[in-house]
């Protein structure tokens, strides 16, 4: 293979074109479970394209397997999501009875513990979408809403495994509930909601006084659009300086110009997320979502009244498509890994630096996967 070869050890070397913040330029990343050098080189192989992996902050599933499968469907979508490039994904819950879902983070806890899934994306915790959500906003979560009571929100810190919640800002208790969650390093995302501006807004100021990080989850999705006396959630999450705002960008959920609205109101703001189900995969046809029956038709999954279920997006898709709506390598590489490692607090990923996790994603220029590795291993490999 002309872009790889042994430098002895467990270290390995690509060379190609290095997707870098200030741009794409010829090099070679040395690397073993870290990456140990990131130089310029000339004549490297023009068809390989070198990135950080991808972090997939909200997935539900993948590969015909769902979070709320237990270990055996956390191993199932990590797998398949780490052959499209996510090196690092969140798996995420639905609005379920209470204790189904708290046996769902157990057993995303359980896969952590046993270190993780051979072959797959990296798990550094889940993402607790639903229950503490607003019954008007459910979009295709099914109606088990809860309010997030300083003995639930105990419940779920307790179990370690929350690394990103959802919650819509009106309910009660949620503004103690954000700062409980935002002091124990969870990122806290507006969604799945009905407030007003105001609300989102002081929400979000008073995680960012304690320190914590704000997000949206799924922009524009669930909570409304924006309008001139009523901003909305979304106004007020595009406007609020610090939030973080998660997109579904297949073509379905966002319209191309309410992409650009947030990659413009928010750079360096908006990561790219998959909201992949199950079905992703598995191609057209039947599955299912949190109990609920859904079907997959040119790449769009809809409950049967025709309500979008998630996706089954895949972030080398996302990729594709925000490239395809103009959107530069670099800043769509940023959007793909350093924002949302950032979100979460990761600092040991999402850039091509010395030092960090050697997570990587080659592509050709097709951006087409061709090899990936999680923290040095191959889970991709390149056919000779
Ligand atoms: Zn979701």
């Amino acid at each position: 293979m002309r872009n790889r070869q042994s430098v002895g050890g467990s270290g390995r070397a690509l060379r190609g074109h290095l997707v870098l913040p200030g741009g794409v330029s010829p090099g070679e990343v040395r690397f073993g479970a870290r990456l140990e050098a990131v130089t310029p080189l000339s004549g490297v192989p023009d068809d390989h394209l070198i990135l950080p992996g991808f972090v997939d902050t909200h997935v539900h599933g993948g590969g015909g397997g769902d979070t709320m499968d237990g270990p055996a469907g956390v191993a199932a979508l990590a797998r398949w999501h780490a052959r499209h490039g996510t090196t690092t994904l969140l798996p995420t819950t639905i609005t379920r009875p209470w204790k189904t879902v708290l046996a769902a983070l157990r057993g995303v806890r359980e896969v952590m513990d046993a270190g993780g899934v051979p072959g797959g994306a990296d798990l550094p915790g889940a993402h607790l979408e639903g229950p503490f959500i607003s019954p008007g906003r459910l979009g295709a979560q099914p109606p088990h809403t809860l309010l997030p009571t300083p003995q639930r929100v105990a419940e779920v810190l307790a179990l370690g495994v929350v690394r990103a919640v959802t919650l819509a800002p009106e309910l009660e208790g949620a503004g103690e509930a954000a700062l409980a969650f935002a002091r124990a390093g969870v990122r806290v995302g507006v969604g799945h909601t009905r407030a007003n501006a105001e609300t989102v807004t002081a929400l979000l100021e008073a995680v960012h006084a304690a320190g914590g990080r704000g997000s949206a989850t799924h922009l524009y999705n669930a909570m409304g659009g924006v309008e001139g006396r009523a901003p909305g959630p979304a106004g007020a999450l595009l406007s609020a300086p610090h939030a973080f705002l998660e997109v579904i960008l297949d073509g379905h959920h966002v319209h191309p110009t309410s992409f650009q609205l947030a990659r413009r109101a928010a750079p360096g703001r908006v990561l790219l997320v998959s909201d992949a189900i199950r079905a992703a995969g598995l191609g057209e046809g039947k599955s299912d979502l949190g109990g609920q029956r859904v079907t997959v038709r040119g790449g769009r999954a809809a409950l049967p009244d025709g309500t979008l279920a998630g996706s089954v997006l895949t972030l080398d898709r996302a990729l594709r498509n925000a490239v395809g709506l103009g959107v530069s390598l670099p800043e769509a590489s940023a959007m793909l890994s350093a924002v949302p490692a950032a979100s979460l607090g990761l600092t040991d990923r999402g850039h091509l630096v010395p030092g960090l996790r050697s997570d990587l994603v080659v592509l050709d220029r097709a951006l087409t996967v061709r090899q990936v590795y999680v923290a040095g291993q191959p889970v991709l490999e390149e056919r000779a």
